[in-house]
């Protein structure tokens, strides 16, 4: 599974960060940051919810 997140489409609103922080942060209060772009199978659910509860469609999720 690969992670990314369009920062041309990312509003920061932090969304993702709550709902799977093992996977995304925001540094910096403004600064979208995908910690670990190659996440454990385990972590599937998680990073899938935050792609759904994404408001702008700006996570990727691909394999
Ligand atoms: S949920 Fe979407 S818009 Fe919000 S910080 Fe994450 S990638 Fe950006």
């Amino acid at each position: 599974m690969r992670v990314s997140v369009d920062s041309g489409r990312c509003v920061c609103t932090g969304t993702c960060a709550f709902v799977a922080p093992q996977v995304f942060a925001i540094e910096n209060h403004s600064e979208l940051v995908v910690l670990r772009p190659e996440p454990d199978e385990s972590l599937r659910d998680l990073v899938l919810d935050a792609e759904e509860q994404c408001p702008t469609g700006a996570i990727q999720v691909t394999g």
